[in-house]
């Protein structure tokens, strides 16, 4: 007997946990100093994930669905939040008897991504809209998590779209609802003709408002600027394109399209790009290669003992160099390994994935001097006499031209 009591007690603290409504801010999965802004993100990704629509056959779907929209309502009320913080569901529960009220989740998820909160069943939806965001080579080299701007059409917060101060939207009389009138013009006696216009009245809406709302004008909808989180992922493409699946510009008379980002490579600001100078934002892309032109002197060139300390995007530092005695010839290009583009992975963010780089290709520019003292001068023609004499190449010969008419002179041209 006591150890059917023993169970039945067990059972009971296991209903108890099981009925326990799971905790707001983890269904929405940000921490209890969340802001705003990061819940109602969390919500516009969570919401479209367990849209019904979208999970067909899926029951469950339907049930997140519904959270999601309870704790976003929970949350974004600073009010009710603070109620929630300190006692939980229970407080929010006898403040709901008291008067607060819930949004059907449908109608919360229409007022951020406009339509009927629906994907189906004959939605009309919004065109998609395309954005180009300027991204810099650095920015492409070690990924970035930035945020961009743009004006959208929203939903006017404050009349829920509906275009009315107090809520009260009449059926137009002029049309009866219908949007359009039909006018009759007398072509001569007793002949008519029938024109469909759209109601001037109500603009074709079919429905008029007595107090519009002074936010929107009656407009239902605002144009302000919004804010959108940008990932850029270590060496994604150039003109990349980053889907926002539903957040175009938004209505009440359809559902959102999808806001399309394309990454396009910007020129290097130098003043707020390269804060430590690297020499990287000079880097040219190609795919997952990077060029660079490395300049050299004729000393340097010819006679070798250089050393170059190339800074790349992330700051550390390829070094060029040439013992005493190596050659680069104008025009010569270095290809280094592993020293280009990180090459885009899917796996990118995983701990286990080893990121790839292409190659860095470094081509020689040398640079003969303009002038030279006359000391200077007279030292190396000297030297050059002395050994063109000895070790000199006969260029012509070298280049098999038949002989020409001019006579040739017997000395020899290069060393
Ligand atoms: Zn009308
Ligand atoms: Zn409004």
């Amino acid at each position: 007997m006591l150890f059917q009591w023993a169970t039945l007690a067990l059972l009971f603290i296991l209903v108890q946990v099981a009925i326990c409504a799971e905790d707001f801010y983890k269904i929405l999965g940000v921490d209890r100093q969340a802001t705003d802004k990061q819940i109602k993100t969390a919500y516009r990704q969570l919401s479209k994930k367990y849209h019904p629509d979208k999970n067909p056959g899926d029951p469950t779907a339907k049930d997140k669905f519904v959270e999601v929209s309870e704790a976003y309502e929970a949350l974004i009320d600073p009010e009710s939040r603070k109620i929630y913080d300190q006692y939980g569901h229970e407080g929010l529960k006898q403040r709901s008897q008291g008067g607060g009220h819930h949004h059907d989740p449908f109608d919360l998820f229409s007022r951020f991504f406009g339509g009927g909160g629906h994907y189906q069943r004959g939605q009309p939806r919004g065109h998609d809209i395309e954005i180009k965001v300027g991204i810099s080579l650095r920015d492409f080299y070690n990924g970035r998590d930035t945020e961009f701007q743009w004006e959208k059409q929203q939903i006017c917060e404050e009349c829920d779209g509906t275009g009315s101060q107090d809520g009260v939207v009449d059926t137009c009389h002029h049309c009866g609802g219908h949007g359009v009138r039909i006018i009759k013009h007398q072509l001569a006696p007793g002949m008519f003709q029938q024109i469909q216009t759209t109601c001037d009245a109500c603009g074709g809406r079919g429905k008029t408002i007595k107090h519009k709302c002074p936010v929107c004008g009656g407009n239902r909808v605002v144009r302000k600027p919004t804010t959108v989180s940008l990932k850029i992922e270590r060496g994604v493409a150039r003109d990349a394109k980053i889907v926002y699946e539903n957040e175009a510009d938004a209505s009440p008379d359809w559902i959102a399209g999808d806001l399309v980002v394309t990454l396009t490579e910007k020129e290097p600001d130098f003043e707020n790009d390269n804060p430590d100078h690297v020499d990287g934002v000079f880097f040219r892309r190609k795919g997952n290669d990077l060029f660079w032109r490395e300049v050299l002197s004729l000393r340097e060139a010819w006679m070798g003992d250089w050393t170059r300390n190339l800074t790349h995007l992330d700051g550390h530092v390829v070094k060029l160099s040439r013992r005493r005695g190596e050659v680069v010839q104008p025009g010569h290009v270095d290809t280094i390994e592993g020293e280009g583009m990180p090459i885009w992975s899917e796996d990118g963010d995983s701990v286990y994935h080893q990121t790839q780089f292409g190659k860095l290709y470094v081509e020689y520019v040398v640079i003969l001097p303009d002038q030279m003292e006359s000391g200077m001068e007279k030292d190396f023609w000297s030297v050059f006499q002395k050994w063109r004499g000895k070790v000199g190449v006969d260029l012509h010969k070298d280049s098999g031209r038949p002989e020409g008419p001019v006579p040739i002179k017997e000395e020899k041209d290069e060393l």
